[in-house]
């Protein structure tokens, strides 16, 4: 009998080749288990360019109506996208319309599975990215300066004053230049929600930025950093966990000496890449998971990996792919175990953890995608097809 979900979850659909995983993800193993009142939102490329992207937002706007939703990975169009697809333009990352609409934060948690040893040797346990999901260089102004001039950064307040003006550089020739910027109100509630995190999952928090260098724009984040975890000294040292601030170049050397457990608070910039890192070292990006989760508890559930492109085009030509669907699996368990815990109904909870367990025991009984395979220890002969694993996973449900 198919268990009832009893609210509703937000779901967005993606391109390529993780838009043909999610579907078999529904078909195989939810449809066939639950009842779900699903808010469709098709983030596909061409529909995000019919709607001029309007459904992105509408999209965020319903994770904020119902608190729960399940992201497909998209296409952040580029020129060659632009022309593959023939946009009208270059439409903004969604990840990125989405996190300014949430003002959320981007925590991102491997998956361990005990025989797919981490490429650090030293890790042991998973290593959380809590990355900032607004600002800095994702809204920013960008200029193609074409010659010699002087580039300014002005500061005009709105309750009148004195204007602010500072030189960025004399320009002796053609260059870039960059404006961007960041907003305390974001800031702190970014370091509000990775010491919420830290302390629910008592865990250590480090944060990591260049307050040497830019002695104004990162030393801003370390103050509230400070700020905010100096007034939860109490709930760190009963949760058993410590606050660290050190230089990001500090933190990287640390990371790789460290055995792991942690949350790494990183700026926006520093989130993007090192999740990237973390996620490899972890074994494949289809083992990362990641979720966005707004200030006022709004939960967006994600794979942090692309919509692997590569993968995609075989499958076009008819080749046999392998391409690990289980961080997409655990986007969709994610947003359905939260949608259990804020209905109370512990049976939808109950039935994502079963799922979760069920996917992490097929692999260590050797049944896994050729990403896995290829660094599983002892090793896996023959790796299983995209279509092949999400069968195996089915048929133990
Ligand atoms: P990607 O989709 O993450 O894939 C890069 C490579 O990583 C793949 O070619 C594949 O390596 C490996 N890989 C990633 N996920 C895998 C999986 N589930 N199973 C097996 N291998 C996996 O990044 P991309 O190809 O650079 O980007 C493609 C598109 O995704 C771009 O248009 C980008 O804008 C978009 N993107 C979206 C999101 C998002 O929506 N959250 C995030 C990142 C990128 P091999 O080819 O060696 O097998
Ligand atoms: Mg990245």
């Amino acid at each position: 009998m198919a268990i009832t979900v009893k609210n509703p979850i937000v779901e967005m659909d993606g391109d390529e080749m993780t838009r043909i995983i999610w579907k078999m993800i529904k078909d195989k193993l939810l449809f066939p288990h639950l009842t779900l009142d699903l808010r469709y939102y098709d983030l596909g490329m061409k529909h995000r360019d019919d709607t001029d992207d309007k459904v992105t937002i509408d999209a965020a706007n319903a994770v904020k109506e119902y608190s729960v939703g399940v992201k497909c990975a998209t296409i952040t169009p580029n020129a060659a996208r632009v022309k593959e697809y023939s946009l009208k333009q270059a439409w903004k990352s969604p990840n990125g319309t989405i996190r300014s609409i949430l003002d959320g934060t981007v925590f991102r948690k491997p998956i361990i599975v005990k025989n797919i040893p981490p490429a650090v040797r030293s890790w042991k346990k998973p290593i959380s990215i809590g990355r900032h999901a607004y600002g800095d260089i994702y809204k920013s102004v960008e200029f193609k300066v074409p010659g010699a001039g002087t580039a300014e950064l002005v500061f005009t307040p709105a309750a009148g004053g004195e204007r602010v003006s500072l030189t960025i550089h004399e320009f002796k020739g053609p260059g870039v230049v960059m404006g961007m910027h960041n907003t305390e109100k974001s800031i702190r509630s970014f370091s509000r929600a990775c010491i919420n995190y830290a302390l629910g999952e008592k865990c250590d928090l480090w944060f990591g930025a260049k307050d040497t260098i830019s002695k104004t724009y990162h030393a801003f984040f370390k103050e509230v950093f400070d700020q905010e975890a100096g007034a939860r000294k109490a709930e760190f040292e009963k949760a058993g966990a410590r606050y660290r601030y050190m230089l990001i170049d500090d933190a990287v050397a640390q990371i790789m000496k460290a055995e792991g457990g942690m949350l790494w608070a990183c700026m926006n910039y520093d989130g993007d890449v090192m999740s990237d890192m973390v996620a490899s070292g972890f074994g494949s990006l289809g083992l990362m998971t990641s979720v966005l989760v707004s200030p006022e508890g709004k939960y967006l559930y994600e794979a942090a990996h692309g919509t692997v492109m590569r993968h995609y085009y075989e499958y076009l030509k008819g080749n046999p792919t392998s391409t690990n669907s289980v961080a997409s699996i655990f986007a969709w368990t994610g947003a359905i175990a939260r949608r259990g815990e804020l209905d109370k109904t512990p049976e939808v909870t109950a039935f994502a953890r079963r799922l979760e367990a069920i996917v992490v025991k097929i692999i260590e009984d050797g049944t896994m995608t050729k990403d896995l395979a290829a660094i599983a220890e002892p090793k896996v002969q023959k790796y299983a097809l995209t279509e092949e694993f999400l069968d195996a996973v089915a048929a133990r449900l």
